[in-house]
């Protein structure tokens, strides 16, 4: 296929977030969860992260930070490590409604994710650099300003495996190295 050698360099669009699949996962007649309603861009100071405690079939956490308009989520199976030696999985899932930053309580049996969902830490965070390019790229850094968790941390996502379930990038998440 014949093609222009000067192809203007584009970047890709960035992937618009969406939450079609996180409704397509909950009946919501049944769960208390909230709605899937995509929140309105906010022009406020800092954008929300959270970290909520799940003890559903496994115990794990859910880290999340809010990104145009949703929640970036990932599950950690381990729980999220303040030891800066400590790189955790951090397995990314469905982008979850802004209003989940606020949400606990149980999620009743046969429901996905079924069990309870506490918060374990709540704050703003800065986003350092552009986060859509981030995104795309596999790395994201981002300075935390919870109670728990503060400081730069960085999530990388890590080259696909052979298994691994598709839709479900596997990253590490871990507090920021300065020396190396
Ligand atoms: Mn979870």
């Amino acid at each position: 296929m014949a093609t222009r050698a000067k192809a203007k360099k584009r970047r890709p669009a960035a992937k618009k977030r969406s939450l079609t699949e996180y409704k397509r996962k909950r009946d919501f007649a049944t769960t208390a969860e909230p709605v899937a309603r995509r929140a309105p861009r906010r022009k406020q100071e800092l954008p929300i992260f959270v970290v909520q405690h799940h003890k559903a079939s496994h115990d794990h956490h859910d880290f999340r930070l809010e990104h145009d308009g949703v929640l970036l989520s990932w599950a950690v199976p381990k729980h999220v490590s303040t030891d800066p030696t400590v790189k955790r999985l951090a397995v990314q899932v469905e982008d979850h409604p802004l209003d989940y930053a606020t949400f606990q309580g149980s999620i009743p049996e046969g429901e996905y994710g079924a069990g309870t969902v506490k918060t374990w830490d709540i704050g703003t965070y800065e986003p350092e650099g552009d986060f859509a390019e981030g995104l795309e790229k596999g790395k994201l850094s981002f300075v935390l300003h919870g109670k728990k968790l503060k400081g730069d941390w960085t999530l990388v996502r890590m080259q696909p495996r052979p298994g691994e379930r598709p839709g479900k990038p596997q990253w590490l998440l871990m507090r920021h190295h300065l020396t190396k």
